[in-house]
């Protein structure tokens, strides 16, 4: 099972569209992010990063992001993400998509080739990260198969790793963006820890215990 931003999608437009509304430099914008990503404990909620950038009333904006951020595009998806879905397809792993992103995102990844079993956005489920009833919905997705025998593959300790594990699913740490980079698995509960798709690809069996 596999997330969405910073997993499969870079995220790097969608910085540089705040970027481009608050009329910031985009190194200033990305930089305060990262500064709120590694402050502690909640740090990287977005009231915080919006008000460190003076922006508190960000959520008026939102219909400007919308417009301008448009539907995912071709090179938003990091290189390696077709090819591993692909991969794991081959080798027999049923794949799914769920994240914390809006419906529509669902048939954009589609559009994009992102060809999977099944897909959960959690605008359009009505459960989130990192509540475990997302992660319940996501299961049921596959038809409930035990958890164990399910990997959540995601970038974020806090909103991936840790919760998937609370879900008894095999939590799959991928360090790449932001997030991923700055985040620290301090209790070591991540399964796997890769910093590609590729490597996923590669080492995935070692996310469940010798047999
Ligand atoms: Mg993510």
């Amino acid at each position: 099972m596999l997330d969405v931003g910073e997993t499969l999608v870079d995220e790097t437009r969608v910085f540089r569209t705040w970027a481009q509304i608050f009329g910031l430099p985009e190194f200033t914008l990305m930089a305060v992010l990262g500064g709120s990503i590694s402050n502690g404990e909640k740090a990287d909620d977005w009231r915080r990063f919006f008000d460190l950038i003076n922006h508190p009333d960000w959520q008026d904006s939102r219909p400007d992001f919308e417009e301008r951020y448009g539907s995912l595009r071709p090179d938003d998806l990091y290189p390696d993400a077709l090819r591993a879905i692909d991969g794991l397809k081959r080798r027999g792993y049923r794949v799914a998509v769920t994240a914390n992103q809006p419906a529509r995102r669902h048939a954009e990844l589609e559009a994009l080739g992102v060809e999977v079993e099944a897909m959960g956005m959690s605008d359009a489920m009505g459960v989130f990260k990192p509540e475990m009833a997302f992660f319940d919905r996501t299961l049921e997705l596959l038809g409930s198969p035990a958890p164990g025998d399910v990997a959540y593959v995601g970038d974020r300790v806090d909103n991936d790793v840790v919760p998937a594990a609370a879900a008894r699913m095999r939590a799959v740490w991928i360090r790449r963006g932001p997030w991923g980079l700055l985040h620290e698995d301090r209790d070591g509960v991540a399964d796997l820890v890769v910093r590609s798709l590729d490597e996923l690809l590669e080492r995935i069996d070692e996310a469940w215990p010798r047999r």
